[in-house]
């Protein structure tokens, strides 16, 4: 069954990998992005392409009513956008940290938000966010970043409470390091530093977070929630 699917941040990255693997599956999809801009892979696909920036309620609510229109209120949404300002805490500024948390943590809220109402209505729904497996190990040059990715794991696990008894399921996917623009930035050496310490020895490709993502949102994954799954290579084991 075709379902109405949102990708936050999926233009590009693990988005558009998510977005993809639902566009594959016949799914109508959705996608949000500051620029609004339908990226070259997803053309062949009946895919739209909506601006929204999540740290602003007002685009998000004018997102999401532009989404219904076209495709009916979201039954499956994934929370997907967030960016990183890495630096060490003494260096790091009050806006360094505030600006991560308004758009990995607040702006989840604000799209969650959004979307539990019409899925409450529907008594139906898959939400799933993306977290991080440093917001389980912590990471130095990160406090802003883990924060808000531990974060989301305490409002998924809050939520899948609130909202079980409707048939709505939330889950957080934990990536490891993933080959997309976000990790681009790093220095060969950290990258070497980072994969010897990854069993599977190598980062992710995007497409592989996108599957358990489609598993999460899937009918196979009915009675899962408020889990927290790693697709990190085994680079957070025990956490
Ligand atoms: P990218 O930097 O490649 O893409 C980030 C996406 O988030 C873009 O689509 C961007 O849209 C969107 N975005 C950022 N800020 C906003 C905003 N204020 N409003 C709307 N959209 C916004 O990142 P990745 O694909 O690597 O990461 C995707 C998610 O996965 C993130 O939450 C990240 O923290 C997480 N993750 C990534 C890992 C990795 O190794 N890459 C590892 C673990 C987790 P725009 O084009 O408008 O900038």
């Amino acid at each position: 069954m075709s379902r109405s699917v949102l990708v936050t941040g999926g233009n590009r990255g693990i988005g558009l990998a998510i977005a993809q693997a639902f566009a594959e599956n016949g799914d109508k999809v959705a996608i949000t992005s500051r620029s609004g801009e339908v990226p070259a892979e997803l053309a062949k696909y009946d895919v739209i392409a909506v601006r929204a920036d999540i740290t602003d309620a007002e685009q998000v609510d004018r997102a999401f009513t532009e989404i219904e229109a076209a495709h009916g209120p979201v039954e499956v949404l994934v929370a997907n956008a967030g960016i990183t300002k890495d630096t060490l805490l003494l260096r790091m500024s009050e806006e360094d940290f505030t600006s991560v948390l308004d758009t990995n943590l607040t702006g989840t809220f604000r799209v969650v938000k959004r979307a539990s109402a019409k899925m409450l209505r529907a008594r139906k729904g898959r939400i799933v966010l993306i977290s991080s497996v440093v917001g389980l190990t912590g990471s130095p040059g990160q406090v802003n970043y883990a924060a808000s990715k531990a974060g989301l794991v305490g409002f998924a696990r809050s939520l899948a409470r609130e909202l079980g008894s409707r048939n709505i399921t939330v889950n957080v996917v934990a990536p490891g390091f993933v080959d997309t623009d976000m990790t681009a930035v790093l220095s060969d050496e950290r990258r070497a530093e980072i994969v010897a310490g990854v069993p599977l020895g190598r980062y992710a490709a995007p497409a592989e977070i996108a599957s358990a993502v489609r598993f999460l949102s899937s009918d196979e994954a009915a009675y899962i929630t408020g889990a927290v799954i790693p697709v990190d290579g085994g680079l957070g084991m025990g956490h």
